[in-house]
């Protein structure tokens, strides 16, 4: 392999002059320490290096030694469970050293790159995407490490390849797969506010903008905990150490709520904290991508949790700064937008190599400075994401969680999740009025219509009062208080609400949805907003997400009663007054 000499090293950045031919991308070991990095520019005269780790002490003249290699990771069945840092290198306890191997395939089989040899531990084995050939020798079931060979093929050209359970793949390169595929069923985060009004296809992308505090971490890790992936890949990305340290003393002890098992078995965590160098920040998030894409690569769906994706583009600032490169808007270099497109294009519901169906849905949290959503991080990524949860400051102090603000979201994936909402809302126990075709999409429109009515309405009654307005606005204003207290707000610490299934969210979006129409009725027929507005089971109403828990269906069932007998009662005291 090729050696360089330093000239030259500033922060995480180096130079050196080459002593035979180095690569872009190249991963190199540097110095003493063999510290490792990554050749970022090439010419006849020099190379230049990110390192990744902490430079301090380094001199000119030390060596820098090629790999022949591109920067690349190790992926395998021993991620899962464990934190890594940027580079997935073990930050806590070590990879599991032996799995339970059992072969999945025979001498003879044909065997094409990124299909299943067989099952290690609870993962598949595949074969590296790239390779492929005939199996001449597989090993016999029993406990092997990550790296012992497990199967020799023979591939057309006549050439050996040894394939162990897990494999190398170079991280800043998307792992192929079969073909995308259109996604029309929702990552269900169990926050109501988000499955209700903004939806996320499994294999979307959703960006969550948000100033200091108003929720973002609390909200990323909910969704790790309460969210229908098969794995978790949590990336947190730059935040101070103390921010990381919750994920990482919490998720250990955390328990998966739909098995039971610690939530820790299908779980990655990288950790990249301000305090860890700046360039390995940079790579983390291709790493963590990368991590996902191999699962997904064995049928499985991906939830990739970026915290904070701000933190990110302040690295890959850094050091465009270190090498001398024109700064663009916002200080940024100009290729910010390019790398955030590479990075959101990752996401994708997919057929695999081996045929199967598996997704990569990334979730990532901008942090823009004093919360301005026109600065560049923001503004670029909204161009690549689909679903865009903008949380709000005035929320947040309001302590009104999650404080997404629902004029300023959106959701692009909403209209694919149509006919899954159709099933889920179909199979809610029978009301006595036929509900519409698409009772999702109706109740959707219907709420973010009075969602959209009440800032308008308010700046108008701030101006006249709100007595002044009539009482058909009043009763908006009321209805959209509802939607608010009733089916947005939702406590992440709360025992009962911190999750709401498909099945409970439908049932309290139709009864919210059957209480306004009701509620407008009424009062178009003459009864007064009072009468409405004093109606004994709105209390009911507001709690219902505390107090009726999940599979009670017979808890809204007798809310709906109420509901429907409370209006029929007021309506005969008002026609016989
Ligand atoms: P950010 O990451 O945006 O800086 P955090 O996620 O750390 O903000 O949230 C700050 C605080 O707000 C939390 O410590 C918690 O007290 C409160 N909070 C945030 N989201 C919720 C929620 N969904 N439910 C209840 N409290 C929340
Ligand atoms: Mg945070």
């Amino acid at each position: 392999m090729s050696v360089a000499r330093v000239l030259w090293a500033s922060g995480p950045v180096l130079k050196a002059r080459p002593e035979g031919p180095f690569q872009m991308r190249e991963a190199v070991a540097i110095g003493r320490r063999s510290l490792l990095g990554e050749v970022v520019a090439v010419s006849g005269a020099e190379i230049t290096a990110q390192v990744y780790e902490d430079p301090t002490g380094l001199k000119p003249g030390e060596e820098v030694r090629g790999s022949g290699a591109p920067l690349g990771i190790r992926l395998g069945p021993g991620l899962l469970g464990n934190i890594f840092d940027g580079l997935l290198r073990p930050l806590s306890g070590a990879r599991a050293a032996r799995f339970d191997f059992a072969p999945g395939a025979k001498k003879g089989d044909a065997l094409s790159g990124g299909a299943v040899f067989g099952r290690a531990g609870a993962q598949d084995c595949l074969v590296p995407p790239h390779l492929g050939g005939e199996v001449i020798e597989i090993a016999a079931p029993g406990p092997y490490a990550e790296d012992a060979t497990l199967c020799r093929l023979r591939a057309q050209d006549g050439a050996v390849h040894e394939v162990s359970m897990g494999h190398f793949w170079p991280v800043r390169a998307p792992r192929p797969v079969a073909e995308r595929l259109p996604s029309d069923e929702p990552l269900v985060t169990g926050q109501r506010i988000l499955d209700g009004l903004f939806p996320v296809v499994l294999g979307g992308k959703a960006a969550i903008p948000g100033g200091f505090g108003t929720g973002k971490t609390v909200l990323l890790e909910s969704l790790a905990k309460s969210c229908n992936a098969d794995v978790i890949v949590y990336l947190g990305c730059g935040e101070r150490g103390n921010e990381m340290a919750g994920v990482l003393s919490e998720f250990p002890g955390l328990r998966d709520p739909r098995t039971g098992r610690p939530l820790m078995e299908r779980t990655v965590i990288i950790a990249n904290t301000s305090n860890m160098p700046v360039a390995a920040r940079e790579a983390s998030i291709y790493s963590a991508v990368t991590v996902a894409e191999y699962f997904r690569d064995q049928g499985l769906h991906v939830a990739l949790m970026a915290d904070s994706t701000s933190r990110w583009a302040e690295a890959l600032r850094e050091v465009s700064g270190r090498l001398g490169e024109l700064p663009g808007e916002g200080g940024y270099p100009a290729y910010l937008s390019s790398r955030l497109a590479d990075f959101y294009e990752r996401a994708a519901k997919v057929r695999t190599l081996s045929g199967r169906t598996g997704s990569v849905t990334l979730l990532s949290s901008i942090s823009p400075p004093s919360g301005d959503f026109s600065e560049p991080v923001t503004s670029h990524s909204k161009r690549f994401v689909r679903s865009f949860w903008a949380l709000d400051q005035k929320r947040a102090q309001a302590r009104f969680y999650p404080a997404v603000h629902p004029l300023q979201s959106y959701s692009e994936d909403a209209s694919e999740l149509v006919e899954w909402w159709d099933r889920v809302f179909g199979a809610l126990p029978a009301r006595g009025a036929a509900p519409p075709v698409h009772e999702w999409s109706e109740l959707r429109r219907k709420f973010l219509t009075l969602l959209d009515e009440q800032v308008r309405l308010e700046r108008m009654a701030r101006i006249v009062g709100k007595d002044a307005l009539p009482a058909r606005q009043q009763l908006t204003l009321f209805c959209a208080e509802i939607v608010n207290e009733a089916f947005l707000r939702q406590s992440a610490f709360s025992d009962v609400d911190w999750y709401a299934s498909p099945q409970r969210l439908a049932a309290m979006m139709r009864l919210i949805g059957r209480f306004i129409a009701l509620a407008e009725r009424s009062l178009a027929q003459g009864m007064p907003l009072e009468r409405i507005t004093s109606l004994g089971v709105l209390r009911a109403l507001q709690r219902m997400g505390e107090e009726i828990a999940e599979g009670d269906p017979g808890g809204f069932a007798a809310l709906a009663r109420r509901v429907e007998d409370e209006f029929r009662a007021a309506g005969e005291t008002v026609r016989g007054s």
